[in-house]
């Protein structure tokens, strides 16, 4: 999509690790305009799914997650990332955090994540695809289906694409970097 990757060249900054920076309009600051056209392709891409909910995992997939569901109409339900005392049935799975390199538990509610839904997860990064990986092992406990996963950014020199396209999920990326080494920016 040609306005983020406008964006990413121009505002986006390499960290060593591979890690792009963009938190001047996705992560910490956030531009709703650019976020409204990102969702209005999102949208775009998955018209010929039969989605009946938005799913994606606390805290930086809430912005694009939210746009999508409000073009499309959906409730948006966010995996957190620690179980809160007031929730007792719920499913979990294990994380690894990328950008942490640490281990954790993500839980949803079975109230809100249930047989016959028919998902489309959306988050802000593609890397090696744990998070993927992670909504993906939910959607199966709950018995749902998932329709889909988009993703603002996907860093096609990590793994994670590969893996969820090798397992037959439909994957949409707004921009697709190749590379970061010596902290150029290489957009596919
Ligand atoms: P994965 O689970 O695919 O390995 O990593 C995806 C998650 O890690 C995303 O939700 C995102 O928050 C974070 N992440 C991965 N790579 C980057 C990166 O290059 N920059 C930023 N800001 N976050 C990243």
């Amino acid at each position: 999509m040609k306005q983020l990757r406008e964006r990413i060249l121009s505002d986006g900054k390499c960290l060593p690790g591979g890690i792009l920076k963009v938190d001047n309009f996705i992560n910490h600051q956030i531009d709703p305009v650019l976020m409204r056209e990102m969702a209005k392709e999102i949208v775009k891409r998955f018209s010929d799914h039969n989605i009946n909910k938005i799913i994606t995992i606390e805290a930086s997939g809430i912005a694009p997650a939210i746009m999508v569901g409000y073009f499309m109409n959906l409730p948006v339900l966010f995996a957190k990332k620690k179980a809160p005392s007031t929730m007792d049935n719920m499913l979990v799975t294990d994380v690894v955090s990328f950008t942490k390199g640490i281990s954790y538990s993500v839980c949803v509610s079975k109230d809100f994540l249930k047989e016959g839904d028919r998902v489309l997860f959306i988050d802000d990064f593609l890397a090696n695809g744990n998070a993927a990986i992670g909504i993906m092992n939910l959607v199966q406990q709950a018995g749902a289906t998932l329709e889909g996963m988009a993703f603002l950014i996907e860093k096609a020199f990590q793994s994670g694409g590969k893996e969820l396209r090798s397992r037959g999920v439909h994957i949409e990326s707004l921009a697709i970097i190749d590379s970061l080494d010596d902290c150029q920016i290489k957009l596919r």
